[in-house]
């Protein structure tokens, strides 16, 4: 079992091939079954490339990431291999290229082992809504690892591959990784090419890793980053070395005091305060901050990111892509049948919404409404982080419940309460494991920072480290 990239370096420094170290990763996984992360094992392209490397590592080639084994959330395209989005709709499609940030970590040599589990079409926040069944969280298995990224949360948590890519729309990634104690962090907006992610709301979504430690996560962000021609939104701002370092000198810190406010479980807001009075004992300047906007960050991310779904996801009809409905007569009854018996209820629910918040007559009070409180959020954030390094804040209100234990829309949803604030901005923010459990359950900060500024986020987050681990 390796726990992070550094124990499969030494393993390999002591003479194990990657061939080796592929198999240990595929017996662990069969070992885990029970967990439900992985919808499907590619055990056959995985021994191959694996070999490939060995061979690259014999001759002296190989790149920066030989012997990472990483697995990927079912929502990033893999040219030849299979991509559902954990969808019944896209059930047997086999994607046709392989998302930039993916080819560029098999370009460093990753091995990529296969596809993780999550919410259909990455819409939830327990991975309940995957059409194959729910993942169990590794460190308690009667509760929910988390969403929508659940698959890829657990499958590092249990060590099944060095590292996981997921996708964030509102906290899918963040929000896992404060559910079982692993690393994970969604880039600035632009930061890593969107190619090759089936999208869910495009002005938020971004892909970004879970791993078990803070370098496997900052390595793994700096190779995926950067331009791409295939994205327009992607940046051409330049990607430095992430590799954290303890910053010098003390930090400037904000948090938010409408967030302690709220429902947050007791335990996570006592170890929060606690640590805002160490770091203010050890000379760091932090600052409460009153942001009264934070009702509204929830309604506003449902409202801009159903109507981006329900636009992006008009393309599964029944005719390009997956799922056919069998029972359907003509065109009009076999969009009809297929979208029904294709789709899950959340993303119908989902998809509905976004129509209506679209439609002629509601457009105005809803979409453009939403949008203009956005650029608002996103003026008064940057006030904020004007004058602090970032913003601190828990990952999520509460630790991993248990299976079935929401089932209202709306309070589902406010399980995203912290993390839809960097995707309405576009900020980058990172979730690192407190080293308390609350009855065995982690719990996460979360680190907001200034946009591009990836490597100081690294950097503020080895810091913290030292206070909570
Ligand atoms: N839980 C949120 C949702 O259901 C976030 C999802 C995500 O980040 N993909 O929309």
């Amino acid at each position: 079992m390796y726990k992070n990239f550094a124990e499969v370096k030494s393993a390999l420094a002591s003479g194990r091939r990657v061939v080796d170290i592929l198999e240990d990763y595929l017996k662990r996984i069969e070992s885990k079954k029970q967990l439900n992360a992985f919808l499907e094992v590619f055990s056959e392209s995985a021994r191959q490339r694996a070999k490939e490397v060995d061979a690259k590592i014999a001759d002296g080639t190989a790149g920066r990431l030989a012997g990472m084994i990483i697995g990927i959330k079912d929502n990033i395209c893999y040219k030849n291999h299979k991509v559902s989005a954990s969808s019944k709709i896209l059930e047997n499609f086999e994607s046709l290229y392989t998302a930039t940030a993916l080819q560029r970590l098999i370009d460093e040599d990753a091995v990529i082992i296969g596809r993780l589990n999550c919410d259909e079409f990455a819409m939830g926040s327990s991975n309940e809504n995957s059409a194959f069944g729910n993942v169990l969280n590794p460190l308690n298995e009667d509760c929910v690892p988390g969403g929508s990224s659940g698959g890829s949360a657990a499958a590092v948590a249990a060590n099944l591959c060095t590292v996981a890519l997921g996708s964030d729309t509102g906290g899918s990634i963040r929000q896992p990784a404060s559910f079982t104690g692993t690393y994970g962090i969604k880039p600035t907006y632009g930061r890593i090419s969107r190619y090759g992610l089936i999208a869910y709301a495009s002005s938020f979504d971004q892909i970004g890793a879970f791993a078990n430690d803070l370098e496997d996560t900052a390595l793994v962000t700096e190779i995926m980053a950067g331009a791409d021609e295939m994205d327009s939104t992607s940046s051409r701002e330049e990607v430095t070395d992430y590799t954290p370092v303890l910053p010098a000198g003390k930090l400037k810190i904000a948090y938010i005091k409408e967030c302690l406010e709220i429902g947050v479980n007791a335990h996570i807001k006592e170890a929060f305060l606690k640590l805002i009075e160490e770091l203010k004992a050890d000379g760091h300047e932090v600052t409460e901050v009153s942001f009264p906007y934070l009702d509204y960050m929830v309604p506003m991310y449902y409202v801009l990111t159903t109507a981006e779904a329900s636009s992006n996801l008009s393309r599964f009809d029944g005719v390009h892509y997956g799922y056919r409905s069998p029972n359907a007569q003509g065109t009009e009854e076999t969009y009809k049948k297929s979208r029904s018996e294709g789709f899950g209820a959340e993303v119908k629910r989902r998809i509905m919404t976004g129509t209506f918040v679209l439609s002629h007559g509601y457009y105005d009070a809803y979409y453009s409404k939403a949008q203009k409180v956005r650029r608002v959020l996103q003026e008064k954030t940057n006030e904020i982080l004007a004058q602090a390094d970032f913003i601190i804040s828990p990952a999520s209100p509460n630790v991993a419940f248990k299976r079935g234990a929401i089932s209202e829309p709306i309070e589902m949803y406010l399980q995203d309460i912290y993390t839809v604030h960097a995707n309405l901005t576009g900020h980058p923010a990172i979730a690192i494991p407190h080293g308390q459990k609350i009855d065995g359950l982690p719990f996460a900060v979360q680190l907001m920072g200034k946009f591009f500024k990836e490597k100081e986020l690294f950097d503020y987050s080895k810091l913290l480290e030292k206070y909570i681990q």
